[in-house]
Formats: structure tokens, C-alpha cells, sequence
């Protein structure tokens, strides 16, 4: 007995998942497991759940009380589809809610539930039958995250062990049924894997309307996808019929350069707009600008677009040149207009856009205008943007990439696969035929793109994952149902890792005791270490804190030009430095220029101060941080004084109380509260923690070249750490104290502990500590 508003009904009504919805609840009511495969747009994630939901499913007296669950593996996503879904049904947020890592509005009311598949996993942990749901939805499973994988291996078990236990009492518990959603056709992972389901679950295929696409390739493939983007939305805009443009960038500093640049070439609203109109497009504006960044190297178990802004980008556009004739439209002549300085509505999509401005990308056009959407990979099958006609894609997407070997993470901009192009493609012919504008040659397409995306579980560090396995008493890794598997390599190094921090013992590979305390903490295992053995000398305040911090990732605004390395730069001096501002910035006046060397020396004057506890850690300036924001009551101005991301700090503060609460609940005995006067820590307290550091830290140990060279001799005398190498313990790479670590700019210490180690130039290490000698 739903009660839908008409329009929804009439809207849903046209999506292509409603002409199946017979054939899914057979299926779903025949089948244990039921994979649909339907295009992006085809109402999948905002249809499938209301099914469920009207045949009964969740309600408490039928036949299946558990609740709904769908899983997402992005957190806007999570919020805003629970959000659509309740509103179509028109229930509140309490029957229809969502969870993620920080936020949820789960009540006991909850039928449908939304969440990560971080937050499942999580679940997992402490229920293995996962006895509250009735149904499981496993959505956008194509992308092949790593949590969708490990939750498809895990939830295959899952539907044994219930079923098994149904068979013997069907009155104490139901059988579970999963549902995996699936945007591209590469099923076979799933359908075909013996080990994951010995019957292959059914296929449903959502015949989707899709109409004609008229791809186009670049005669030449340009350097710089940015500029070309630019030229190829003016050259649409202006030449072609109505129809809305999508945009596919690598991330959040590329689209808001581009929005920038269009927003500035083009006016947003028709010279008639309302006032209304008007404000409305403001106040648009202003909720763009509360984004963030998130930085990186920091396991999340969430995944988000991440955008590290280590790329500068040309500001100044090459307009005029374009000798090519890269300008074919695929357009006879008379098909064309003319239109100069017409409307064009730019908006922003990125995953660290606050949701309100996410949503934005679905109300129609201000009247006369052509709405422009400049997305990441969001908007591939995620999201779908009504009215596209044109897409520009650049063919580009940025991924983490993670080096097994080494440790070290990076996030690199490569080609995305064929499949992926092929997506984006489809985005133009949703409404219509449409047209898609590929940046790149048909060559550089044939040979550079893969076929499909790699499975992240190839790419990422997976210790974390090992020991949330572990404590769902998956002891044999190595033998777990993964959709693909991980190379059996970097299973056995993480079990390592696991063993010398406790948490694994290492012959029989079970979850110690100390390890099970350390997985209750949804943190990664090397701080979760800390926390465990953070007990002595009244410090567990203090532990919780840094952990809190070092888990949400560096709060502080990167000054990025320091990023930037001078490969080949004997000195390092002042002057250096104003050399590569002035290359960055050659068209920027000379008082901006002041400007923002007096900006900087500020942000280095406040790392100095947050360092006065410790001169000599980064870990114990982010204590420091932290103590002094909660003391300014979490202020803005706080935050903004002190060079830190407000996002980033309310994050800390969060998992600061989510942590304390835990520590509470699950340490007997122990008193800890977050105390917003929280005295500075003594030096002996000051002592300890620099040990429980070491616990956590253990393998992420460096040593200064010069010093490993004379064999633990005095080694040379540096000035301060710019160009000094440093070696590994783990493997034969040098790295760099960066820029950022107040230990930069001291005389460098023999040996440091790291929390991060960062790819981008070269090697750089970050969060450092020095480890003090005898
Ligand atoms: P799929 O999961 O198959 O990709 P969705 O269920 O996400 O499809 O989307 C179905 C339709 O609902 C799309 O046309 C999309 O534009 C629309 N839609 C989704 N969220 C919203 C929203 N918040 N506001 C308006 N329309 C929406
Ligand atoms: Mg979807």
C-alpha cells in the first residue's frame, strides 16, 4: 500500500526496470541469488528496492521481516538514492535510511536501508548470518571495488550457511536473498566462478532504450585534455542543435578549472532571467564551494573520487590556433547554428560535492539555457543527468594505484578501459541520439585502452581487509571465494604484516585475541594497534585523538607547490622556489605574488606553532592540532587561521568521539571521554606515546642513505632535509622527507618512522617522526 505522488508514478513508470518487474520478483522469489544487468538510467538502484518493498518484503509480519538492504560503494550515492527512494514512496527517513562511516538515519522503524559496503563489511564482523535483512542488494557491482568483491565472496557463504540453517528451522531463520546489480555486461566473473556460486545465478537483462550514439575521434590525440575539452564545448555550444553536454574529467580540480573558464566565456542565465532565477543561480554557486579534498593515502574503507590537486593546470587557454580539422562536429553545415554568448548552465559532479549541489545536476536548465554537467567517472553509472545529447570525454580517469612491492600509493591519470568509454559514450543517447566526442584518437583507443577496468582488489593494499576477514573467521585468505582473486603474494604479505603487529598468529593464521580487539575499530590495523596498546600512563585520550586524525588523512591545506619536485635542483633555496611559482604562475601579478608568499610564510609560522610540544613529529602536531580545535569549540575561524580543512577537521572530531565510545564500551575499566580541555601531555606521557607510535609503525621504518653507507657512522651534515635520501627497510627505494613535515626544514634525523609513504615526483614520506637514539 504505497501512496505515490502521480508524477513519480508516471516518471517511474517509463523507466525500462518497471517493464520486468514481474520476471525480477519471480526471480528473486525462485533464486537465491539474482544478478540483473541493466543499462545506467534504466531505474535499477531507485526501482528494485521499491519492488522488494511492495511485494512485502520487510514488512514484520510477512513472510520476510528482515529488512531491505542495498549496498553502494560510494557514500554520496548512499545518501542520495536513499533520499530519491523515499521520496518516490513518499516514507520518511526513518522507513527509508541510509548509513555511512559517519552519519546515518537508521531508526528501528527502518525498512529499506541504504548503505556502503564498508559499512556491510563492518556488519559482517559482528553478525555473520547478517540476520537483520531479509534481502541484499549488491549494487553497481561492475566497478569491482574491492569491498563489492570481498562482500560478494563473504555474502556467497552467507547464503549457504542460512539456507542450511533455514532447512533445519524455518521458523527461528529465513533463507537470504541477494540480488548483485550490474551496469556493463562482464558478468561472467560472477556467473561462471565455480568456487563463488556452484549453480550460476540467472541473468536478467534490462533491455534498455538506447538510442543511436555517433562516436567521434580526434584525428590527433592532444597533450593537454583540459584545453581540448574547452575548445570542444565552445565548438558545440555554439555550433549545435539544443541538447544538454557531459563532461568526463579525472577529478575535481580539472572540472572546476573548466567551470571556471565556461562560466566565464558564457553567460549562465538568459538576459531575461528572474530575480529568482538569479538567486537561485548564487546560491548554486556558494554550495560549490564548500567542497573538499580528500588527501591521500589514508585507508578509507569508502570509496570517493580523490582528488589530490598535485596537478597544476595551464590557466590560460590556446584559443585562437586550431589549425587541425579535429573541428568535424559530424554535423552538415546546414544542421548547424550560430549562436554567440547564449546561456549555458555549467555545473559541477564530483563525489566530495556536498549532496545538495550533487542533486542540482537533475532539475531542469534555467528556460533558454544549455545545461553543461562536467563530471568525473560519477556520472559513467552512478548517476544519470537527464537530457544529455553531447559528450565530451577526455578518456582520461584517475585511479589509486598501489605499488605491492614497495608500499607506496599513488594516484596516477591514465586511459580508462574501453568498456568505460563505451559508458560514457551511452550517457549521450539516453533521451535521443546523440553524439560522443572522444578527445583522443581511434589508434590511441585500439591500443592503450585495456578492455576492461582492473578489479581494485589487483591495485590496493588489503590489510585491512585481511584482518576483517579474519575476525569473520576467514582464516584461509588464500582459499577465499574472491571474484578475482588477489595475487596470492599480497595476501601473504598482508597475513605478515598482521603477524608482526599481533593481531595474526602467525602458524596457526587465526585472529589472536589482540586482534580481535584491534578489528572492532573500523580504522586500519596499524592504528587500531595503537589504540590497543595505547592503555599506560593515562594516554588513551591522546592515542585516540592521533588515531582519529591520522585516520581521516592530513587536515591541514596542502600547500601544493610544494609538491611540485625540482628533479635535478642541486640547491634548494628561497630563490628556487619563487623560480617555480613564477613558471606556475607567469601570468599573475607581482602583488599577487607578495601575496601569496606572505600566505605561505604563515602556513609555515603555523606549523611551527602546533609544533612546540614535540619539534620533532608530525604525529605529535596533529595532537596538537586537534586538542587546540576542539579547544576553540571546532570553530571556523579556528580552522581557517590554522590552515586546516573545516571537513576534514569535523571528520577527526567524529571518529574522535566514535572512537572514544568504543574505547569505553569495549575496554573494561577504562575512563576516557573527548575533554575539550584536554590538558598537553607531559613529557613522560609524551615519552609513551612516541612508543605506542612505534607499535603501530613498526615496518614503516627509514633510514638516512648516508648513514646506512658508513654503516651507522655519524653520516654527513645536512642543513635542513631537502634532497637528503633516505632507504626503506622493506625494499631498495629511496625517499624524501616532504615538504610538509616540519622535520623539513631541521636537520635531517638518522632514522624516522613514517605513516605515509607518497608517490608523485618521487617518493616522498610524510607524517614523520624521528626516532630517537639512545
Ligand atoms: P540505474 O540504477 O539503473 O542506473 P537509477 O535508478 O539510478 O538507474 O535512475 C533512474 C532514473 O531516476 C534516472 O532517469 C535518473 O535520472 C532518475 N533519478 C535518480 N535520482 C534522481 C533524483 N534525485 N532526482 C531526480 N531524478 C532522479
Ligand atoms: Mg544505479
Amino acid at each position: 500500500i504505497v501512496d505515490r505522488d502521480p508524477a513519480v508514478q508516471e516518471a517511474r513508470l517509463k523507466l525500462p526496470v518497471c517493464g520486468e518487474e514481474q520476471v525480477i520478483m519471480e526471480a528473486i522469489r525462485n533464486n537465491t541469488v539474482v544478478i540483473i544487468c541493466g543499462e545506467t538510467g534504466s531505474g535499477k538502484t531507485t526501482q528494485v528496492p521499491q519492488f522488494l518493498y511492495e511485494a512485502g518484503w520487510s514488512h514484520p509480519d510477512s513472510d520476510n521481516p528482515g529488512l531491505i538492504g542495498v549496498t553502494q560503494p560510494r557514500r554520496v550515492a548512499t545518501v542520495s538514492m536513499a533520499k530519491r527512494v523515499g521520496h518516490e514512496l513518499n516514507l520518511s527517513e526513518d522507513e527509508v535510511s541510509y548509513q555511512i562511516r559517519y552519519d546515518a538515519t537508521v531508526s528501528d522503524k527502518t525498512r529499506i536501508k541504504f548503505m556502503t559496503d564498508g559499512v556491510l563489511l563492518r556488519e559482517l564482523s559482528q553478525d555473520l548470518l547478517l540476520t537483520k535483512y531479509s534481502v541484499l542488494i549488491i549494487d553497481e557491482a561492475h566497478e569491482r571495488n574491492l569491498n563489492t568483491d570481498i562482500l560478494i565472496g563473504v555474502v556467497s557463504r552467507v547464503l549457504k550457511l542460512r539456507a542450511q540453517l533455514s532447512r533445519e528451522d524455518r521458523e527461528k531463520i529465513q533463507p537470504l536473498r541477494v540480488v548483485i546489480m550490474s551496469a556493463t555486461l562482464r558478468v561472467t566473473d560472477f556467473t561462471e566462478n565455480k568456487t563463488l556460486f556452484a549453480t550460476p545465478p540467472p541473468v536478467i537483462n534490462v533491455n534498455a532504450r538506447q538510442f543511436p550514439v555517433n562516436t567521434h575521434f580526434n584525428r590527433r590525440t592532444p597533450e593537454d585534455h583540459l584545453s581540448e575539452a574547452f575548445k570542444k564545448v565552445c565548438k558545440i555550444h555554439q555550433k549545435l542543435p539544443h541538447g544538454g553536454i557531459l563532461v568526463f574529467l579525472t577529478g575535481q580540480n580539472e572540472i572546476t578549472q573548466l567551470c571556471r573558464q565556461l562560466r566565464k566565456k558564457y553567460p549562465s542565465l538568459p538576459a531575461n532571467a528572474s530575480k529568482k532565477a538569479v538567486a537561485d543561480e548564487k546560491d548554486g554557486e556558494a554550495l560549490e564551494s564548500q567542497t573538499e579534498k580528500i588527501q591521500p593515502g589514508k585507508e578509507d574503507l569508502e570509496n570517493e573520487d580523490i582528488d589530490l590537486g598535485e596537478n597544476q593546470v595551464q590557466e590560460d587557454f590556446d584559443l585562437e590556433t586550431d589549425s587541425e580539422d579535429d573541428d568535424d562536429l559530424g554535423f552538415e553545415e546546414d544542421e548547424m547554428e550560430q549562436v554567440d554568448d547564449a546561456p549555458l548552465h555549467v555545473l559541477p559532479l564530483y563525489s566530495m560535492l556536498p549532496t545538495e549541489a550533487q542533486l542540482r545536476v537533475f532539475e531542469p536548465p534555467p528556460e533558454g539555457s544549455r545545461l553543461c554537467v562536467i563530471a568525473t567517472n560519477v556520472a559513467e553509472t552512478s548517476v544519470t543527468i537527464p537530457g544529455v545529447r553531447y559528450v565530451v570525454d577526455s578518456g582520461k580517469a584517475k585511479e589509486r594505484q598501489f605499488d605491492m612491492n614497495t608500499g607506496v600509493q599513488s594516484f596516477q591519470i591514465g586511459w580508462t578501459s574501453k568498456a568505460a568509454a563505451d559508458q560514457r559514450a551511452g550517457r549521450a543517447g539516453r533521451t535521443g541520439p546523440g553524439h560522443c566526442y572522444r578527445l583522443y584518437s581511434s589508434a590511441v583507443f585500439d591500443n592503450e585502452f585495456e578492455r576492461f577496468t582492473k578489479p581494485e582488489i589487483q591495485r590496493m593494499p588489503i590489510e585491512g581487509v585481511v584482518l576483517n576477514m579474519k575476525s569473520m573467521h576467514i582464516d584461509n585468505v588464500i582459499n577465499f571465494p574472491f571474484p578475482t582473486p588477489p595475487p596470492r603474494d599480497s595476501l601473504s604479505k598482508a597475513e605478515k604484516m598482521l603477524g608482526y603487529l599481533g593481531a595474526v598468529n602467525t602458524t596457526t593464521k587465526q585472529i589472536t585475541a589482540f586482534g580481535e580487539t584491534m578489528s572492532l575499530f573500523p580504522i586500519t590495523p596499524r592504528f587500531a594497534k595503537m589504540l590497543t596498546v595505547g592503555q599506560q600512563h593515562e594516554c588513551l585520550a591522546y592515542v585516540i585523538a592521533i588515531v582519529s586524525a591520522l585516520s581521516v588523512g592530513d587536515p591541514f591545506i596542502q600547500d601544493y607547490h610544494l609538491d611540485e619536485n625540482r628533479p635535478g635542483d642541486e640547491e634548494d633555496s628561497e630563490d628556487d622556489l619563487d623560480q617555480q611559482e613564477l613558471s606556475n604562475f607567469h601570468n599573475e601579478s607581482a602583488i599577487d605574488k607578495q601575496k601569496r608568499k606572505l600566505v605561505r610564510k604563515k602556513y609555515y609560522q603555523t606549523q611551527v606553532k602546533h609544533s612546540s610540544l614535540d619539534p620533532k613529529s608530525d604525529i605529535i602536531k596533529l595532537l596538537n592540532v586537534v586538542g587546540a580545535y576542539e579547544y576553540a569549540g571546532g570553530s571556523s575561524e579556528f580552522c581557517n587561521d590554522s590552515f586546516l580543512r573545516p571537513r576534514a577537521m569535523e571528520d577527526i572530531r567524529k571518529l574522535r568521539r566514535q572512537l572514544t565510545n568504543m574505547v569505553a564500551a569495549n575496554f573494561p575499566g577504562v575512563n576516557v571521554c573527548v575533554d575539550p580541555k584536554m590538558a598537553p601531555p607531559s613529557a613522560l606521557q609524551l615519552k609513551v606515546l612516541r612508543q605506542v607510535m612505534m607499535t603501530g609503525l613498526i615496518d614503516c621504518v627509514a633510514m638516512r642513505q648516508d648513514v646506512v653507507d658508513t654503516e651507522g657512522g655519524k653520516g654527513q651534515r645536512f642543513k635542513n632535509a631537502s634532497n637528503v635520501p633516505y632507504k626503506l627497510m622493506w625494499s631498495d627505494d629511496v625517499a624524501y622527507i616532504h615538504p610538509s613535515s616540519i622535520l623539513y626544514g631541521q636537520e635531517p634525523p638518522p632514522i624516522l618512522v613514517y605513516t605515509e609513504l607518497f608517490k608523485s615526483t618521487r617518493t616522498w614520506l610524510k607524517g614523520c617522526t624521528t626516532v630517537e637514539s639512545k
